[in-house]
């Protein structure tokens, strides 16, 4: 049972939270910073900024407690740059699988279509390994990073309202807090987005994610291909190790089912409907499916490019205005790299300049964003290979910054 004291002592602990905000600041006063979501983008972009001196930064996250869903999670060149900036690479490269190759094979022949070559070659050529990993322990790197007590858990936000002190937030359980700058960093439901442009949800793609993690013991053989992508006519499945002692093993796939929209990690899926939808697959993807003891499911969905992130003081990173299919692995890339760019507009900016380093941001992401949103909805070989030199080589923390008024 829960005390009346550490009820106490939490209540104490949420009102020093807003006591603190809600404090009229002066002139030379830190600007206060609220991140709505602590998943991957809003724990990488307060990583950064609590790293500059008298940084104020509040993560307000809805759910009580973290949790380790079953999911794999790919970090390329692109996103590990900017985790290295953050003092993550040794952590991670000790956590992740590297394999010398991802392979693409033809799901009934298992014939190589693809053999994308990473480990040694894709570092020395964009200057960052390619990782797998699970996802739990690339969330949780991020939540070591971020200064203590920064995050209020159980705290959904239901409404937000820009007056002359600053961003009024109001939560579900009671809460309000002030802020001179507003990230929604809320995932792809972001209520942030909806109080900033009007509710349009996304689009439901009517294809699901079955996805797991799993104890490779379980398998008869180890994986046929440490990482691999088999394609289907209408489906596929992706099926990797993510940690270096290849004790874990991770799926997900794209299935076609254009009645499911539910989203939620704790949906479990039907096993057998899983094996039926993957019944002409190679023996080795059978192989993987039978030893599976259970597995969740996961709608998929995306949106056309917006045209805008922000509004006054106000801006939208990573799923919040750029959810895409997984079909590039670049969801989470992406908000690290958002991170980072919004992290460096903000750098040395006093309230008058908020406004402005907010619009700098979202003009230098947003055309990068969009494309890899375009490209990935395609779920196209060819086109995705047409874009890793682009997608790997950039580097957000030097990549040019568009000049607001000058
Ligand atoms: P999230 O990580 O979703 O975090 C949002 C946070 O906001 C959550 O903690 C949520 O609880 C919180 N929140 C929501 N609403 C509120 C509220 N009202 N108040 C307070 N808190 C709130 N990306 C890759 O880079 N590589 C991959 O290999 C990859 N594989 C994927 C496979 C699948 C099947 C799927 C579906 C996605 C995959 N992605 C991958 C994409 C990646 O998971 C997302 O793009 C990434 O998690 C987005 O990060 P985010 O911080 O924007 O949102």
């Amino acid at each position: 049972m829960v005390s009346f004291s550490f009820l106490f002592a939490l209540r104490l602990e949420y009102r020093t939270l807003v006591d603190e905000l809600e404090m009229p600041p002066s002139k030379e006063a830190p600007l206060r910073i609220a991140v709505i979501g602590a998943g991957i983008g809003g724990l990488a972009f307060t990583a950064m900024v609590s790293r500059e001196p008298g940084a104020q930064v509040r993560v307000f996250e809805q759910a009580k407690a973290f949790a380790r869903v079953g999911a794999g999670i790919q970090q390329s060149p692109n996103s590990v740059k900017v985790l290295r900036g953050i003092g993550l690479e040794g952590t991670l490269r000790q956590k992740a699988f590297r394999p010398d190759a991802s392979l693409n094979r033809q799901f009934d022949t298992g014939e190589t279509t693809w053999e994308r070559r990473l480990g040694a070659e894709v570092e020395a050529l964009y200057g960052a390994p390619h990782l797998y990993m699970h996802r739990g322990d690339l969330h949780a790197a991020l939540l070591d990073s971020v200064p203590d007590g920064c995050i209020a858990l159980g705290h959904k936000l239901e409404g937000l309202e820009v007056g002359a002190s600053g961003v009024k937030l109001r939560f579900d359980n009671g809460v309000e807090a002030i802020a001179d700058v507003v990230i929604g960093a809320d995932g792809v439901h972001s209520v942030v987005r909806e109080k900033l442009f009007g509710p349009e949800a996304p689009r439901f793609t009517g294809r699901v994610a079955y996805r797991t993690t799993f104890s490779a013991e379980r398998l008869d053989e180890p994986l046929l291909d440490g990482s691999c992508k088999w394609w289907g006519p209408d489906r596929h499945i992706v099926i990797y190790y993510v940690n270096p002692r290849r004790d874990e093993v991770y799926f997900v796939t794209s299935t076609p089912e254009p009645d499911f929209t539910q989203e939620s990690w704790s949906q479990e899926g039907d096993l057998e409907t899983l094996k039926v939808a993957y019944a002409e697959f190679h023996p080795a993807v059978k192989a993987v499916l039978e030893a599976c003891p259970r597995v969740h499911k996961w709608a998929l969905f995306d949106r056309d490019p917006m045209a805008r992130w922000h509004e006054g003081p106000i801006a939208l990173l990573g799923d919040a205005c750029h959810p895409m299919t997984p079909y590039m692995a670049q969801g989470a890339a992406q908000a690290i790299e958002d991170a980072a760019v919004l992290s460096r507009c903000l750098l040395k900016v006093d309230r008058a300049g908020v406004s402005d380093a907010l619009l700098a941001y979202e003009r230098t992401r947003l055309p990068r964003t969009s494309r890899i949103q375009r490209i990935s909805r395609l779920n196209d070989m060819a086109a995705i290979k047409a874009e890793i030199a682009a997608v790997y080589g950039y580097d957000a923390w030097t990549a040019p910054l568009v000049k607001i008024g000058s």
